[in-house]
């Protein structure tokens, strides 16, 4: 994998690009410059059809060489393929999609499992939707266009066209808002979805931060969860600082 100069944001144009287009990301989901659109035609072009592991190292090339992408990415993806082989999961939740890297990396480290990836954004729906049929586990992976946090659309349809209730939820993967990482969780042991024994995992819980969640972890150790914080770096570089949280529900 490349690294060098490269590991090293501040030298790369398409980082800044990232940083300039933050109010059309948080608006959008998308950076602004098609960089989304062209990594779908990149895998197209680029990784074996039918091979997630290539797809996967295709993406991080990208990522790396290309334009950079808030993707979990190559180091903290290690962090979700081993919690992923922890858990063994049948059914997973995955909130915020983008382009469908880590659900590619989820559905390759658990051939078994069912996987329901939330995104907000159509658009990005659309690219994970290719990305996740040329990697050949569309028929595993849903990607369903909506948000939790929309008074309750998304969750019922998750639960009459997906198979969600009571303790049918491994694993879930949060990756989406920052600001939205606990009331969804609480909303999906308000549901009841979680049995314990069920991971959750966390990105971005340094880097861009999602401070509350962190905390009401900390607040719930050794009583309601059981959390690993793994110190990690943001991904395709090395200068930033991240933390992934690997919580076990105890008690449902
Ligand atoms: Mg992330």
């Amino acid at each position: 994998m490349p690294r060098s100069w490269k590991s090293i944001p501040f030298f790369r144009w398409s980082f800044w690009r990232m940083a300039f287009g933050v109010r059309h990301l948080r608006e959008h989901w998308q950076v602004g410059d098609g960089r989304e659109e062209r990594l779908a035609a990149y895998v197209e072009t680029h990784a074996r059809h039918g091979d997630g592991a290539d797809v996967i190292r295709v993406i991080d090339d990208y990522g790396y060489n290309e334009s950079f992408l808030m993707n979990v990415g190559d180091e903290k993806g290690l962090i979700l393929d081993a919690a992923i082989e922890r858990a063994q999961p049948a059914r997973v939740l995955e909130l915020g999609t983008y382009c469908g890297y880590s659900a590619v990396r989820m559905a390759t480290a658990a051939p078994a499992a069912q996987i329901c990836s939330v995104e907000f954004s159509s658009a990005n729906a659309e690219i994970a939707r290719r990305v996740l049929t040329h990697a050949g586990v569309s028929d595993r992976v849903t990607v369903v266009v909506g948000t939790l946090g929309d008074g309750g659309a998304t969750a019922r349809q998750l639960e009459e066209r997906h198979g969600f209730g009571l303790g049918s939820l491994d694993f879930v993967f949060i990756d989406h808002d920052k600001a939205a990482y606990l009331p969804d969780l609480k909303l999906i042991l308000g549901r009841g979805w979680l049995h314990p024994g069920a991971l959750v995992v966390a990105d971005n819980v340094k880097f861009p931060g999602a401070p509350e969640y962190r905390a009401y972890m900390k607040q719930n150790e050794g009583t309601l969860w059981r959390t690993i914080e793994h110190e990690t770096h943001a991904e395709y570089q090395s200068m930033f600082k991240d933390l992934v949280l690997v919580s076990e529900l105890i008690e449902a």
